[in-house]
């Protein structure tokens, strides 16, 4: 099924989606409501990427324009992401298919020449011949190295397209990954993207940390000033944290106000300054309060840090990324501990 959000998670659509249906003329058809509810979703990326192109621009989406992604990118769009992914998987394969038995035959070839070598080696050759010879070993390894390198960088290429794909076809299956609310990724996003960095030993090897943030008594923010600034909070939140970090990084929101970051290449101390920064940055900000026409400031966070050492899996380092996030709370709140200073948990 393409729409797989339980009557809770609808609701919230609901109210994300009258919002937005509200900034636009066009009419409250069943049309205009797939083509918001999918963009509120995340579900659709080519249809998402398309509308906030034209927001940014300031277009404002009238019945012609609504027609026109629905037709385009609703109706029927489904089928052909799936055909295009199954095209592009085949693509692939035969491509990999190719360099390896290129590969393959060069190693043959390889093996064969070792055997001619072997043979003239033992019927004790002359010195000049010996230079000849060795002269054509090194030309075969090098060919064979030239030909395993290739297969190799064909590999890593393959396996970047290959992540691409999978994330591609989720969302073509619905399965969004993307928090309707801010723009970030949601728990699943963030699960899929921790997943591809600890199948890389090599990212792993040059540093990876965890921040786990989460905002103070935001249950308060919500019973004072209403539910729907308690949203502005989220998203103000969210948009801060996502402009603190670095293009390799990766800021998701797991929970109601909770937020995961995976900061790549980064050790603990890097971590505990980039976790500071952006705790400073909402502690000094103030959000606008449209109906009361006012600034709320005081709005708070508290981080947990936690590193990757060798042997930990994520649920591990969530754990103990955890595990400070609650130090911090209860020690008072807006502040940052580190999972590795014991005094402090
Ligand atoms: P603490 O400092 O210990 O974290 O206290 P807290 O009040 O922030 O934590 P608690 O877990 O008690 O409350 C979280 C609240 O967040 C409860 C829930 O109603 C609210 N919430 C969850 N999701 C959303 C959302 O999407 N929008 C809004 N406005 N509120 C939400
Ligand atoms: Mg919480
Ligand atoms: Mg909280």
């Amino acid at each position: 099924m393409k729409y797989e959000h339980d009557r809770q998670a609808s609701e919230e659509i609901l109210r994300l989606l009258i919002q937005k249906m509200a900034e636009h003329p066009a009419a409250f058809t069943p049309q205009s409501y797939a083509v918001w509810y999918e963009y509120v979703t995340g579900i659709n990326p080519a249809l998402s990427e398309t509308i906030s192109k034209l927001l940014d621009s300031g277009e404002k989406l009238d019945d012609a324009s609504i027609e026109r992604l629905y037709l385009k990118f609703v109706s029927e769009c489904n089928m052909d992401v799936e055909w295009a992914l199954r095209e592009d998987i085949q693509q692939l394969l035969k491509k990999l298919a190719e360099s390896t038995k290129e590969t393959d035959n060069q190693a043959h070839r390889f093996d064969t020449s070792l055997h001619v070598y072997g043979d003239t080696l033992k019927q004790n050759p002359d010195p000049a011949s010996l230079v000849f010879l060795i002269k054509n070993m090194a030309d075969d390894t090098n060919k064979m190295i030239d030909s395993m390198q290739d297969l190799q960088s064909e590999l890593a290429v393959s396996k970047q397209k290959v992540e691409k794909l999978h994330q591609e076809l989720q969302s073509a299956r619905g399965e969004a990954l993307i928090d309707p609310l801010t723009g970030i990724l949601n728990r699943r996003g963030f699960e899929n993207s921790a997943k591809i960095i600890f199948a890389d030993q090599a990212a792993l090897g040059k540093g990876l940390c965890l921040l786990m943030v989460d905002i103070d008594h935001f249950k308060t923010i919500n019973d004072t000033y209403g539910h729907l600034f308690g949203d502005k909070v989220i998203r103000a939140v969210a948009k801060t944290l996502k402009s603190k970090i670095r293009g390799q990084d990766s800021v998701a929101r797991v929970g109601g106000e909770e937020f995961a970051l995976l900061l790549a290449e980064t050790d603990i101390s890097g971590a505990r300054t980039v976790a500071e920064y952006m705790r400073q940055t909402i502690e000094d900000c103030t959000i606008h309060r449209i109906d009361a026409q006012e600034n709320i400031g005081g709005i708070t966070i508290s981080i947990g840090v936690a590193e990757y050492t060798s042997g930990n899996s994520l649920v591990d380092l969530l754990g103990h990324a955890d595990k400070a996030l609650y130090a911090s709370k209860k020690q008072g709140r807006n502040r940052t501990t580190v999972y590795a200073d014991p005094k402090a948990l």
